[in-house]
């Protein structure tokens, strides 16, 4: 395996399977079931769950909610997400624990990256929720904190798109996809792979992110086979 430990991001969106909103029952089936591939093949799997499929702060705050409330609400939006992959997970056989940065227990535990390490290691996946758990901040943000606190390898980030283009794919048709592109390259041409804050946190802690095509079953296990199916930034 290319990778021991890794930091997976699912965006909320994705759990929707472009149903608009909401959470896809199949697509939860079809990650719970990558993710216990990739645990039983030796890699320690944790992941931060977006929540845009439920709620967005920016969006609230356009309809009249403050911004803090506004994004406090999107980090309750990741815990739903978050407990949806827990029960797909453990109905596909992977235990799994949720762990998150503001207090709500019994709804899952607090989070503190030692924790997670213990999760990690018992054969769980560890779900951290909440983002960051603090407001102004995004899960791609949370992701790529979460990945530096529990000393991952690298963080994948499993989207629909297979990898980081020169223009959007779906709208340029001459777009080029990039194998390799360095953290500085992503933020001079202001490609949206991630927002500033997460890229710039993984560049200073040199923590790799690998883009990928998570929505086709048996991707995950690709990448962490070490197959160039997705984009790489270094
Ligand atoms: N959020 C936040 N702090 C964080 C992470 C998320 O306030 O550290 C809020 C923010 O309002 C965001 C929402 O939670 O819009 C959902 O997260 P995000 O938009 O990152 O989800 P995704 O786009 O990945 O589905």
């Amino acid at each position: 395996m290319k990778y021991n430990r890794i930091l997976l991001k699912l965006s909320g969106e994705s759990l929707a399977a472009g149903n608009g909103g909401g959470i896809d029952p199949d697509r939860l089936r079809s990650y719970a079931l990558q993710i216990r591939q990739a645990v039983e093949s030796g890699v320690q799997v944790g992941i931060v769950v977006g929540g845009g499929n439920i709620f967005r702060g920016v969006a609230g705050a356009a309809k009249g909610f403050d911004r803090v409330t506004g994004d406090q609400m999107g980090m309750l939006a990741t815990v739903i997400n978050s407990l949806a992959l827990r029960s797909a997970l453990e109905e596909a056989g992977q235990p799994a624990r949720v762990l998150t940065a503001i207090g709500m227990f019994p709804i899952g535990e607090p989070y503190g990256s030692r924790r997670a390490i213990e999760t990690l290691e018992e054969g769980r996946v560890a779900i951290m929720s909440c983002g960051t758990g603090s407001p102004y901040f995004t899960t791609d943000t949370g992701s790529a904190l979460r990945a530096v606190e529990i000393q991952a390898d690298a963080m994948l980030k499993g989207t629909r798109v297979d990898g980081i283009y020169t223009a959007d794919p779906e709208k340029d048709p001459s777009a080029r996809k990039f194998d390799r592109i360095s953290y500085a390259e992503v933020m001079e041409r202001g490609l949206k792979v991630m927002d500033l804050t997460a890229t710039a946190l993984c560049k200073e802690n040199g923590m790799p992110i690998y883009v990928f095509d998570m929505d086709t079953p048996g991707n995950l296990a690709r990448v962490l086979a070490g197959e160039p199916i997705g984009t790489e930034v270094f």
